[in-house]
This record gives C-alpha cells, structure tokens and sequence, in this order.
C-alpha cells in the first residue's frame, strides 16, 4: 500500500468509498426495510472510512511515505491580529407548552482574534522533520 502513488491511492481509499457510500445511502432512502438498514448503514461505514483514510493521509509523512506518522513535537506563534467575523444565531420562541413555534435568525457581528502559528512536525517512523502553517480562530 505505500509503494501506491499519493494521488492514487486518495482515489481509492477516499473518493471510491465516498462515491460508493453516497450511491448506497441514495439507494437506502427508497428501499424498504431491511434493505434501507443494510444500505445506509453500508454507505455511512464507507464514509466513516473515507474520513479515517483522508486524516492518515494528512497526517502523512512525505519522506517515508507513511500515514498516520505525524506528530506536532512544537507550536511556535507567529502573530494575531483582530478581527470580525458575522455569526448568525437562532432564537426558539415557544409556546406555554414548551413547543418551538418558531425560529427566528439574527445576524451578529462578532470580534475575533486570528493567531498564526508554525508547526513543527516530526515523523514517529522515520524522524523526518518539517513545519506547517496554521491558522486559529478564537472569538473575543
Ligand atoms: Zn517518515
């Protein structure tokens, strides 16, 4: 599996079981009974294992080739900077029951700080080393 070049082996192990998953739960949706359970819970593993594969294939190492190997050993800040972000927010208005009779959406304009980071990566198999760049956003 890691003699596979990058890009095909993303092919296979991400965009086939998505592929495949979606057209499972599509199909589920208007089978009947055992079926619809056999179907959608077929396509969601296969989603399920589209994720796990596409996290191993970010967390790759890109000299030995290996996934799954990466280790944040130091994260050093760059810089912040402020900002705004626009969130919107859902207010339930209920009745004397207790029942959501409805939702009302709002806006809002929200002060957010941005702080830059470097990773530093290492590789647990290999002990190759390299840094990444990264972005947090954190609400004020
Ligand atoms: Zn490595």
């Amino acid at each position: 599996m890691n003699k596979l070049h990058p890009v095909l082996r993303c092919l296979f192990f991400i965009i086939f079981p998505v592929v495949s998953g979606y057209y499972l739960i599509q199909h589920g949706v208007h089978a009947s009974g055992k079926a619809q359970v056999a179907l959608i819970g077929g396509g969601i593993i296969l989603l399920i294992i589209a994720f796990i594969f596409f996290l191993g294939y970010l967390w790759r190492c890109s000299s030995c080739k290996y996934w799954f190997v990466a280790e944040r050993v130091k994260r050093e800040e760059l810089g912040r900077e402020k900002g705004t972000k626009i969130k919107t927010l859902t207010d339930k208005v209920k009745n004397r029951k207790g029942e959501t009779v409805r939702t009302i959406e709002k806006e809002v304009v929200v002060q957010i700080e941005r702080i830059a980071y470097r990773n530093y990566m290492e590789c647990s198999h290999c002990h190759f080393k390299w840094t990444t760049n990264s972005v947090e956003e954190r609400e004020l």
